[in-house]
């Protein structure tokens, strides 16, 4: 299910969504701040353009908050589950802590799933471009 051809592998791998084999961000780590934003203009490998249109990203977010809203409420109804009596004040801490540790690869998450609205898989894309050479 998560295998390559998949938009999943494309997305929680953050790599090409065209030929799936080259990632999508300089650096790949959302904990290290050093070039964090940056995402190379094209795939090597394809030729895909990581950036669509201008200001491409603004997009993702929206993808952004769909997916901080669905995590809330996940946790919400987690600790309704598993601590039935708590307070509203330790859900806050607990749900906006939590959210500002996950923030940096939801950020990054985001934009993997955002292009992957747009592009699809296509392994002969490899073949496609080494001809343009
Ligand atoms: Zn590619």
């Amino acid at each position: 299910m998560i295998g390559k051809g998949s938009k999943l592998y494309s997305i929680f791998g953050m790599k090409c969504p065209k030929c799936q084999e080259t990632p999508l961000f300089e650096n790949k780590n959302p904990y290290k701040y050093d070039k964090f934003f940056a995402m190379p203009r094209t795939c090597p490998k394809c030729g895909q353009r990581f950036e669509l249109e201008p200001a491409f990203y603004f997009g993702a977010m929206y993808v952004s908050y769909g997916v901080s809203v669905a995590y809330l409420v996940s946790v919400f109804v987690a600790m309704l589950v598993l601590y039935p009596s708590f307070s509203i004040n330790e859900y806050l801490a607990i749900a906006i802590g939590s959210l500002v540790i996950l923030g940096p690869y939801l950020f990054k998450l985001c934009r993997a799933i955002y292009i992957n609205f747009f592009v699809s898989y296509d392994p002969s894309a490899i073949e496609d471009f080494k001809e343009e050479d």
